[in-house]
């Protein structure tokens, strides 16, 4: 699809001398869910607030299908809303809460069927929301959001609150609901895994403003800056040195993201590119192995350095600490700090 659904343009707001959001501009398709996703304090509720209405922006305009709303109320912007926070009404039941947005706007109460449906709960209409499991609940609130018809779906942390298990189970439920229903989403989260899993394409936030915005694959395989390789997924610090478009790092010669003047570098390698052999002639020592279940970490110190390396369990024997390994590293595309 092409076009913009939603346009946030130059947006920046201050609460006293902190900049929440420091000229942020951000496009989404019609029909894209795009996940925020930064450290606490990053401005990712700011943005999703000012794009809902429910606060203003200090300077910049947001525009939804092409209109500008940056002086529109929250009521008037046709908006879904599902918060971390259960939002349910308590006296009311599964179907009624679905059914209240559909009232103040007039539409058929009964989608609310349907919406409840859509969600999974078609036996749960006449439950109120204490008798609800947490994920339950949020499901609830998702089919109200839903309801209306929203032009943009806004969902802040949805399953923050939930545990381990439901939390996956409901993350990709949101994302078969959403491609389902075709809504343009703005998703905000801190989790990095979450945000890969949910989005078409994740913007990065730091200190107000977007660091990257591109596909899940793209942030995490070739993130733009170091704070990027950081935040999303875990990186070994890496001394190396540019030669052309490449630097060389252990013996390896990785394509760069960015191109870089040359010289003595910091690399960000992800532990999945470096992988280990037992050689007894090699230098490289095994100081700590971890079996995790589908992957083993295993740490080596390689001169000063020390590396991470994440590889299949089945396929690495036994690494004994104190080990001697030869430690190579794939060519893939790697950030410089
Ligand atoms: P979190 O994940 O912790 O919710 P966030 O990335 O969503 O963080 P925001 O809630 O958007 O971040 O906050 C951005 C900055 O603005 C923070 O420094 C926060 O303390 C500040 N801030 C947000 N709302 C207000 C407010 N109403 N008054 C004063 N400061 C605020």
């Amino acid at each position: 699809m092409t076009g913009v659904a939603v346009r946030l343009e130059g947006l920046r707001r201050t609460f006293g001398t902190v900049h929440a959001l420091d000229d942020l501009d951000l496009a989404i398709e019609p029909g894209e869910l795009v996940a925020l996703l930064g450290p606490s304090g990053c401005g990712k509720t700011t943005a999703l607030r000012i794009l809902a209405g429910l606060e203003d922006a200090t300077a910049g305009r947001v525009l939804v299908d092409g209109k500008d709303v940056t002086r529109l109320p929250a009521n008037r912007r046709g908006m879904g809303m599902v918060f971390q926070a259960y939002s349910l009404f308590p006296h009311l039941t599964a179907a009624q809460n679905v059914e209240f947005g559909l009232r103040l706007r007039r539409g058929p109460l009964t989608r609310a069927a349907g919406m409840l449906d859509l969600v999974g709960l078609s036996g749960f209409a006449k439950r109120y929301p204490h008798q609800l499991s947490g994920g339950q609940q949020q499901r609830v609130a998702l089919a109200r959001a839903l309801a209306i018809e929203p032009r943009v779906l806004l969902l802040d942390e949805p399953l923050s609150a939930l545990d381990a298990k439901v939390r996956v189970q409901l993350r990709d439920e949101i994302r078969r609901i959403q491609t389902e229903v075709g809504t343009t989403t703005l998703f905000v989260t801190h989790d990095q895994e979450e945000a890969l899993a949910v989005a078409d394409r994740v913007g990065v936030m730091r200190a107000g403003r977007l660091e990257q915005l591109a596909t899940p694959s793209e942030v995490y395989l070739r993130p733009a800056t170091a704070f990027v390789a950081d935040f999303v997924g875990l990186s070994n610090r890496l001394s190396g040195s540019v030669n052309g478009d490449v630097v060389e790092v252990l013996g390896a010669r990785l394509p760069l993201v960015t191109p870089h003047a040359g010289g003595a570098v910091t690399a960000l390698v992800r532990p999945e590119a470096v992988d280990v052999v037992p050689d007894p002639e090699a230098t490289a020592t095994v100081l700590t192995s971890s079996f995790l279940g589908s992957t083993s970490r295993v740490t080596v110190s390689v001169g000063e350095q020390l590396v991470v390396a994440q590889v299949p369990s089945g396929r690495l024997p036994e690494l004994p600490v104190g080990t001697r390994v030869r430690v190579t590293i794939q060519p893939v595309a790697v950030a410089l700090e």
